[in-house]
């Protein structure tokens, strides 16, 4: 059973909206389309990974949780609950070879020849078990067993490892092996730890404890507004900006036409931005030049808002 889905990430959100906005002469454009692309092809492959869960309906799903640990935070990809144990794993979408030695160093060798080191995977699900299982003994669930395995989605990755490192095989699988894998640690835990009823009880403890991750994403690339470009932009073919005309948005590349085309573009300001805007900085990011046009499509969204008139803060709720 499905508990909490995944859906594209904050980060990975924002990273779309300057992808599309930011000004392709600024310094740090490219060193942000390439984080936007691994970080996409990361998300495609938890995605595809998920596939291979199907045949687990006995287990309760959790995709992208993120829990406070020590003043920080830790985060997990997908959790599988049962009563029985937990299993919590790791998704990672590699291209090229990776090469663990015996002892546990991670190098990877790129499709080009070149190498670098990479953090070991074994000692991040490590990390993420110990930090479940501390959290869990501080929301006071009885003890249940937590095993974790790394799931290699790209089928392409090489993986190799000398057959004395023990943790690797206990640790990492690739995705189409995963049912076989599970399968085996489900033989080695037939106790029934916890009740169905503390299964639920837990999984919506974890929904109301995660904590999405929203970073500051425009402060970190040093972009400014001058570098953001403006203007309603079309969702058929991205182009930017489509003029309003007789009450409806019409863009000029593809003849699209739709009356509520600013509310992608709203979505744009929250992420950028926050969550509330006011008719000033409606008029500005919209490009409309008239503050009765800007406030006649505020009222047709219904936004709640604070303030009065003049220093109104309608709230977007996009990013809730
Ligand atoms: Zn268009």
């Amino acid at each position: 059973m499905l508990v909490k889905d995944r859906g594209k990430s904050i980060r990975i959100r924002k990273l779309e909206v300057m992808h599309r906005r930011v000004i392709k002469l600024h310094p740090k454009y490219l060193t942000m389309e390439d984080e936007l692309s691994g970080r996409l092809a990361g998300h495609f492959g938890e995605q595809s990974n998920d596939y291979f869960l199907k045949p687990f309906r006995d287990f309760s799903v959790m995709h992208d949780l993120r829990l406070t640990a020590h003043e920080s935070y830790f985060q997990i990809d997908t959790l599988l609950l049962s009563p029985r144990y937990l299993l919590n794993l790791e998704v990672k979408y590699i291209t090229g070879t990776l090469v663990f030695d015996h002892l546990n160093q991670v190098i990877r060798v790129k499709d080009d020849g070149s190498e670098e080191a990479f953090r070991n995977p074994i000692f991040q699900v490590k990390r993420q078990q110990s930090h479940l299982i501390e959290w869990m003994i501080k929301n006071r669930i009885p003890p249940i067993p937590v095993r974790s395995l790394v799931v290699m989605s790209n089928p392409r990755t090489i993986i190799k490892a000398p057959p004395s490192n023990k943790d690797f095989l206990h640790y990492i699988t690739h995705s189409p092996y995963l049912q076989e894998k599970i399968k085996m640690i489900d033989k080695m835990y037939t106790d029934e730890k916890l009740t169905i009823k503390e299964v639920t009880k837990l999984s919506k403890l974890l929904v109301r404890h995660h904590c999405p991750e929203n970073p500051d994403l425009l402060k970190r690339y040093g972009i400014e507004e001058k570098d953001i470009i403006k203007g309603v932009y079309c969702t058929e073919c991205f182009y930017l900006p489509v003029v309003r005309q007789y009450g409806k948005w019409h863009c000029s590349r593809c003849n699209f036409q739709s009356e509520d085309l600013h509310l992608a573009t709203l979505e744009d300001f929250a992420l950028l931005f926050g969550p509330t805007i006011t008719n000033k900085q409606f008029c500005d990011f919209l490009q409309v030049p008239s503050r009765h046009v800007a406030k006649r499509i505020l009222r047709t969204l219904d936004l709640s808002y604070t303030g009065t008139y003049k220093n109104r803060k309608y709230l977007l709720p996009y990013l809730l």
